[in-house]
Order: structure tokens, then sequence, then C-alpha cells
């Protein structure tokens, strides 16, 4: 049985204030021996702000992103032993935002996600399509394509060691979800890639579910026999909400 996951994606949001509000609460409402797992991405500053108000507590942390280096002359990029240092799990790897923005291809997505695992992190692999792939038939492909450049380079070792999320982009925070049927159909092909490259580590492969999840829909997606969590960007800055979908994912 695999432990559900549920990760908050903060994006670019928060100061100080606003999320110390927001952690005291999300603790005040998350049952100290919660049944999912769960954690946070937060952008670089505020590491040091979580990893203090959440050590102890059954929150973990993790970054957005990490850079493919291990160090050296990179300027503004930051190392995976850097956020190994406080005492993140996760780092998000290859987010539709980071590949559409800033032109991320699959190789850099894969030379990220080795190089957090090197550091000892749990690299949360995003893959999805865009509309216009939707559209086109090649949902498939397109998926199979991004998780296929990672598990080359990582094998299925790497890959049991880290944890891939579903991420349709034109269900990234717009509001429009991906019927639970749509995301147990992309889910059951990203596990079947898997099955293809090791059984045994494809029926342990957490496969999380994002894109406008929300207390409203989290519980008949996270039903689903193939979705494994979910990656919460909006509803991840209200407590409440993330609350809910934390409790939704307990079952
Ligand atoms: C995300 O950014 O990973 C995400 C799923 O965002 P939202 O929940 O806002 O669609």
């Amino acid at each position: 049985m695999r432990r559900k996951l549920v990760a908050g994606n903060w994006k670019m949001h928060g100061s100080l204030a606003a999320n110390e509000a927001l952690l005291g609460a999300l603790l005040g409402l998350v049952p100290a021996a919660a049944r999912p797992e769960i954690a946070v991405c937060v952008p670089f500053p505020y590491l040091a702000q979580v990893q203090g108000r959440l050590a102890g507590s059954p929150i973990r942390w993790g970054a957005q992103d990490v850079s493919a280096h291990a160090g050296g002359a990179y300027t503004g990029e930051v190392a995976a032993a850097m956020l190994a240092e406080f005492g993140c799990r996760y780092a998000i790897v290859g987010h539709s935002e980071r590949r559409a923005l800033h032109a991320e291809t699959d190789a850099q997505v894969a030379a990220k996600y080795a190089t957090a695992l090197g550091a000892g992190l749990t690299p949360i692999l995003c893959v999805g399509e865009t509309l216009a792939e939707r559209d086109g038939g090649v949902t498939e492909q397109v998926v199979g394509r991004q998780f296929a450049a990672v598990a080359d380079v990582v094998g299925a070792q790497g890959l049991a060691a880290g944890v891939v999320a579903y991420e349709p982009v034109w269900a990234i925070g717009t509001g429009r979800t991906a019927t639970p049927e749509q995301a147990q159909a992309v889910h059951a092909y990203l596990r079947g890639a898997a099955t293809r490259r090791d059984a045994g580590m494809a029926s342990g492969l957490r496969i999380l579910y994002g894109g406008s999840m929300k207390p409203g829909n989290a519980r008949e997606l996270l039903a689903m026999a193939d979705v494994d969590g979910g990656l919460i960007g909006g509803a991840a800055l209200v407590a409440a909400d993330f609350a809910a979908i934390v409790a939704a994912a307990a079952g």
C-alpha cells in the first residue's frame, strides 16, 4: 500500500508574516499523527523559516527547484546539498512553469533529478501536457517522453527514490481540473511505463496529481487507484483548504 503524499507548492508567494500565519494555522489543523505524508515546497528564502517552524512536526518541507550542478560558478542557482543542509526532504523538478518560462529541457530536468537524489533529497518530477497536446491526442507521448528522459538517466532505483507528479498544464492555476477518470488514465499509463522498467519499483512508485486540486474535488481524485496524493498550488496557501485536502487523502 502506497502512503499518500500531499505536497504544497507555494510558488512565488509568501512573506515572513504571511508564512508564519499559514504555518501556525496548518499546524493547528493537521493531526500530529497524520496518515498521509505532508510537505510544503517553499521559495528558497523561506527555507530557514520552515525549518525552524516545522522541525518536529508532521509536515515536511522542500524547495521548488534545484540546480543541475553540484556547485561552482552558477550565479543565482541553489545546489541540492545546500537544500539538504536546510533539512529539505523534497525538491520539485521540471514544474511546467519552469519548463515553459525558463525553457528547461527534459535533459536538464533529468540532471536536476539526479543531482537532487545524489544529495539525499526526494525529487518530485513533474510531467504534463499542454491543452494543445491533449487536444492533439499526444498526452501519453508527451508525459512518456518526460518520464523516460529521467528514467533513462537514473534507472529504476533512482525512480524508486523519487515521486512523480502528473500535472496537466491546462489545469494548473486555471481552476480547471482533470476529471478523476482523465487523471487515472494518465497515472495508469505512467505506472505502466514504470512497470516496463521494473515491476517492483512501479508498484511502490507514488504518482501525485496536480492541477487545481481543492477541497471540493480532492476526495474523488484521490480515490482513483493510481492517484497517490496531490501537488497543490493555490489551495496550499489557504490553511483550511490544504488541511481539508490532507483529510481527504487520509480517506
Ligand atoms: C502547481 O503549481 O503545481 C499546481 C498544481 O497549482 P494549482 O493547484 O494552483 O493548479
